[in-house]
Parts: structure tokens; sequence; C-alpha cells
């Protein structure tokens, strides 16, 4: 790119704001629920949410279309056309009465970068493509990333005739012909869009879901990892029942009080593995109830199910919670005369975010006074693309009363900072 002053690239995002305003009224509008937005993925909502970016884009002289998969791409031109382009982004789905920015930020983010870019008369050396992907959500069909994962030809063939829509019962492949995808020409394609051959690097900015940024009062983070976990979504612990004023201790198979003891445990292992210094570690014990068919205040519970989910930064960390769960189950079994069906244990590898963009960002944020603050952040589009070879990372933008709720908070001027980050780093990499 004809070189692009910090300062003066900083002022056009300003500038482009309304922009972004009229952006986000439009899709909150043509998406509304009875509360929040829903935009399924493939569906007439995520369409008009994609239509509605595509039409701003052409205003701006961009080149608009869609990937096979029905991806949006609005592209501004390089000088030089074959080579690898800049690819920004993320996704236009939600989920049901679920929160405006999710996934939106990152695409209006990614397009007011090229009007900046246009408004200066920058010429990227490269071509930059800012991407509206669908189907992050896994709500729709049971898995997310569908459409990054379509992007880069990483969603294994036949999928789009087996994943169904949870509320529809319909295939993927029959919601992506009702909004229009050509799907017999997506199932012949010979490639996928998006290779480690034709995309120099991937940047996704997205809300922070979680509370760090509004808690430590800054507007913009930085992920160093795309956590990974190990999960046991179905555990089980089996004892018997008994009558509670007529069984001693010494005759009981305590169902709860044997999954209690585990949890706590773990969570004490937990604890000790943050005073270890292991960073970015999470544990998450969403489920613990007692069969309420059988439960009562005046019996000793025999059965206790519950789920267990680590996350973590390195897979050591999540091995040792895999290995660390299943030798406590066994003592915790024997010493409380119970038994642990732990059930399938599943779980995804940690990706780690690319670290020359990361040291790309962080010297972005220094140039622009933002304190840098980086974390580990949760599943994105963009572990799909770190995944196919593609250097990614992203910018994380604070936001209140995380997401997935109709309650989900960015401020404007939060946005500006992160799209700030995004653009400078993008002319940094099309230059
Ligand atoms: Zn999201």
């Amino acid at each position: 790119m004809s070189r692009v002053d910090p300062g003066a690239l900083a002022a056009a995002v300003e500038a482009r704001l309304p922009l972004a305003d009229r952006l986000f009224e439009a899709i909150r509008e043509a998406t509304a629920d009875t509360v929040g937005v829903t935009r399924p993925a493939w569906s007439d909502e995520d369409e008009r949410a994609a239509s509605i970016v595509g039409e701003a884009a052409r205003d701006l002289g961009l080149e608009v279309g869609r990937d096979l998969a029905g991806n949006l791409r609005c592209t501004l031109p390089g000088a030089d056309r074959d080579a690898p382009g800049v690819l920004t982004g993320s996704h236009l789905d939600s989920v049901p009465t679920g929160g405006h920015y999710d996934g939106l930020a990152g695409l209006v983010a990614g397009l007011v970068a090229l009007a900046s870019f246009r408004d200066l008369g920058a010429k990227p050396a490269c071509d930059v493509t800012a991407i509206g992907l669908r189907g992050e959500e896994s709500v729709w069909y049971g898995i997310a990333y569908v459409g990054s994962r379509l992007a880069v030809g990483s969603l294994p063939a036949g999928e789009l005739d087996r994943l169904r829509r949870d509320d529809t019962g319909r295939t993927l492949a029959e919601h992506m012909a009702a909004v229009g995808v050509d799907v017999d020409a997506l199932r012949a394609a010979p490639r996928p869009p998006v290779s480690s051959a034709n995309t120099r690097a991937f940047l996704e900015l997205h809300i922070e879901q979680g509370p760090v940024l509004v808690g430590e009062d800054l507007p913009v983070g930085i992920p160093t990892t795309i956590r990974g976990n190990v999960r046991f979504p179905y555990a089980r612990c089996t004892g018997r029942y008994g009558h509670s004023g007529a069984t001693p201790r010494a005759w009981r198979h305590d169902a709860a009080l044997a999954a209690v003891e585990l949890v706590r445990t773990l969570d004490e292992f937990w604890i000790e593995r943050e005073a270890d210094g292991v960073p970015d570690t999470v544990f998450t014990v969403g489920k613990l109830y007692t069969d309420p068919a059988h439960h009562a205040m005046t019996k000793v519970p025999g059965r206790c199910d519950f789920s267990l989910n680590f996350g973590g930064t390195t897979k050591a960390f999540l091995d040792e919670c895999r290995d660390r769960t299943r030798a406590l189950a066994g003592r915790i079994g024997t010493e409380r005369r119970v038994e642990f069906e732990l059930g399938e244990c599943v779980g995804s590898d940690p990706t780690p975010l690319d670290p020359g963009l990361r040291d790309r960002l962080g010297k972005t944020c220094a140039s622009l006074g933002i304190p840098l603050r980086e974390f580990a952040t949760v599943g994105h589009d963009a572990s799909i693309f770190a995944r196919a070879g593609i250097p990614s990372a992203m910018v994380l933008v604070r936001n209140a009363h995380g997401s997935h709720n109709p309650d989900e908070a960015m401020d404007l001027a939060d946005f500006s900072e992160g799209t700030k980050v995004l653009a400078a780093a993008i002319a940094g990499l099309a230059a």
C-alpha cells in the first residue's frame, strides 16, 4: 500500500464511524426478534445482513461477491491481484434472540477499514477482503465455524447432507439452496477459495465475551491463543438410594456427596495450577443434579449427573485435566462406594495465534496510546484459518454483559479504537 500515515488512518476510521453506526442499526432493524436479533445461518435473516453490508460496500466502490458457500466478500483490489491477499472479518449469523455485535462487529470493522483506505486514496499492494462468514454459531447445525470451514475446505464431504438445522430438521444443503447457494457447484469446486497460498493473513475483530476488558477499563485486548478444551459432557455418579434417617454413614453410597467431592477436588487442582503460573485456564461444572424423578430431601441420593469442562492454552494442561479427572474418579469412587461413569471425553487442541501478527497489533496499540492487554480467548473463526496454515490474529473490543444475549453492549468509541488497530495492521500487511 502506498504509505499510510498512522494518524491520518486513525482520523479516517473515526470519520467512517457514521457508516458503522448506520450498518449496525439497519441490520438490527432487519433481523430483530421479540428481543435481540436472530440470524440463523443460511437464512433470510443472515442473507439480509449480507445484502445490507454488500450494498454499502458497492457504494464504496469495492468489489462485492460471494464465495461458493455464500460467504460475503467485499474486496479493495490491490496493485498486484495475484499476490496473496489480506482477509479480515467475522460471522454474520447470531444465536436465537442473541446480541447484535457478536460477529457483525468484525465484518463492519473490516468494511470501515477498507472505506478508510479508499478515503485516503491508499492503494494496497495486494487485495484486502472483508469477509462475512456464515454458520459460526453451533446452535444451528450442531457444529461451529461451518462457513469458515467451507472457505478453507476443511468441512468433510458429506456434511452438507448430514448436518441438519436444529429447529427445522432440514439439511444444510437444503437451507443453502433456499438462500441461493449453488450447492452442486460448491460440491464440485476443485479447491477452496481461501488457502495459505492466496492469503497472507486473517485478522478478526470480535467483541470480548468475558468480563476482562470491562473489569480493567480497557477498550481493546489482543488474544494470545484460542483456548482448547477437555470436556466430559455426560458424566454420572451412581450410588444407592437409602433412607436419610435410617442409613448410617458406613452403609451409604451417596452419589451427590461423591460427585461434589470430585468437583471440589478438581477446583482445588485448578487453583493449584493457577498458583503455579499456568496461564488462562478455566474450569466449569455447568450441570450438577440429582434425578428429580427419584430425589427427595429424605433420601440418600443414588444418582448424580454432571458435566466437566476444562479450558486452557496448552495441551499439557488439558491432558493433565483429563488424567487427573479419571484418577480422582477412581479413588473417590472406591472410598465412597459409588461408581463414576465419566462417559465420552471430547475436546479441541488450543490454537496459538500468530506471534508476528500479535506483535504487529501490539505495536499498533502502543502507537495509538492503547495499553496492551493480552489474554486467551474462546473459539472463533480465526481458529479455522489458523489451522489451515494461514497466519491469524484477533482484536477484542470491550463489551458488557457477555454475549449470546440481547444485552451485549459495545460502545462505538471502543469499536473505533479496535478498528483503528485492525486497519493499521492491515495497512502494514498490505504495504
Ligand atoms: Zn462470535
